[in-house]
């Protein structure tokens, strides 16, 4: 705990047993244990959890609140019977209860997207889809939109699988699989208490996001998760779930695409010409690697290997009026990429962590292994002070 893990695997391999903690989004090893201490370990943390000790031969699953010192949180732990032995995945989630959640203007969104942002949650109704792969900050982004929106002229319920943490004001309904219902009727029945906001957890299933487009046909604000690689991917694997009916209508959609890069140590960055070759691997062949001084990690006795923490690089599609007509006639991915550039103002998830780097908070290297790059983005480049400019929000042709 003391190194902020999110994760601990506990691996068997045969000779040893390998412990692996995940700091910031990225795996370390930690030790490796001997059969003899690594096995009755892992078994006395099934036993400990509530999971049957004696069965190692299927995958089990089970979640625990705990408490070590003043700290609480939550564990999730699942096993898995590998070739190796059984091995175990324990997720550690740090319940804040008594904190705040962060506020739109602490999720790190360029000056450029946090504009856009709240502009969208002034409007009354539309449809804001949180999108990203596992552990990219979605529901953080959620909370801080649902707490911008907390006001007393508003109501605000949410489905949540599960309450990841509370927020005071918001009905937040809690689904669990004992109480019968699908998630998908918990959404529904949000819709009977006639909110002016509603938030879900996860779209995870057609049903689910059926239930949401048509909770957000009846007016109401609707925002939620929905775990995929990339903004242009999630509006295509939506449109014919559900989404259609929504476009159809000319309901207000706007897709944030998010991942989170780790955070460079102040104490121990230096400065860095980054090369044509690594620019041109993330698509940014406009931009002049001596535009503007980059970081690069080193690592001290503050951080974890030059990093120290983590923030969100975003992508945020509002669709325009074309662009809801195209995806409706199912135009092909470049021409949809090609509209949401020039017509909607896209700044890409490459360009936005680009900015980053140019303001020290991360390295060209983290957007290597984490950015999302579209192909397509290529046709239309950006040059450095361009993307600089855009994201500072100075420049009047991106509103
Ligand atoms: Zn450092």
């Amino acid at each position: 705990m003391a190194d902020q893990a999110t994760a601990i695997y506990l691996e068997p391999q045969g000779l040893f047993m390998r412990v692996r903690y995940r700091i910031d989004g990225v795996l370390h090893q930690k030790t490796a244990l001997p059969p003899n201490l690594g096995l009755p370990m892992l078994s006395r943390i099934k036993q400990f959890c509530g999971l049957d000790a004696e069965n190692s031969s299927r995958p089990q699953h089970q979640r625990v609140r705990a408490q070590f010192n003043a700290t609480a949180f939550e564990l999730s732990l699942a096993t898995y019977p590998s070739v190796w032995g059984e091995s175990l995945a324990l997720n550690i989630k740090y319940t804040r209860d008594a904190a705040l959640p962060l506020k739109l203007d602490e999720l790190g969104l360029s000056p450029l997207y946090l504009r856009r942002l709240n502009r969208l949650l002034g409007h009354p109704g539309g449809l804001l889809i949180v999108t990203g792969p596992a552990r990219a900050g979605k529901s953080t982004t959620l909370y801080a939109a649902c707490q911008a929106l907390n006001l007393l002229s508003q109501l605000i319920v949410s489905a949540e699988n599960p309450v990841e943490q509370r927020l005071p004001g918001v009905l937040q309904g809690n689904w669990t699989p004992e109480a019968g219902d699908s998630f998908a009727q918990l959404i529904q029945s949000m819709g009977e208490m006639n909110p002016e906001v509603m938030m879900v957890s996860g779209l995870d299933t057609p049903e689910a996001v059926k239930a949401c487009v048509e909770l957000a046909l009846s007016g109401a604000k609707v925002m939620g998760a929905y775990q995929s690689f990339d903004t242009m991917g999630a509006l295509q694997r939506l449109v014919p779930q559900g989404l259609e009916a929504y476009l159809i209508a000319a309901g207000q959609t706007a897709i944030l695409s998010q991942r989170l890069v780790r955070r460079l140590c102040d104490l121990c960055k230096q400065p860095e010409i980054p090369s044509r070759e690594s620019l041109n691997a993330l698509g940014l062949r406009a931009v002049e690697p001596d535009a503007y001084t980059l970081w690069r990690a080193v690592g001290c006795g503050a951080c974890s290997q030059g990093y120290s923490g983590q923030l969100a690089i975003h992508e945020l599609l509002v669709a325009t009026e074309t662009l809801r007509e195209a995806i409706l006639a199912r135009r092909g991915s470049a021409a949809l990429r090609q509209l949401a550039r020039s017509q909607a103002r896209l700044i890409s998830m490459v360009e936005d962590g680009y900015f980053k780097a140019t303001q020290g908070l991360t390295s060209l290297a983290e957007l290597q292994r984490v950015a999302f790059v579209n192909e397509y983005d290529a046709d239309s480049p950006l040059q450095a002070e361009q993307v600089v400019s855009i994201c500072l929000g100075e420049d009047p042709a991106f509103a």
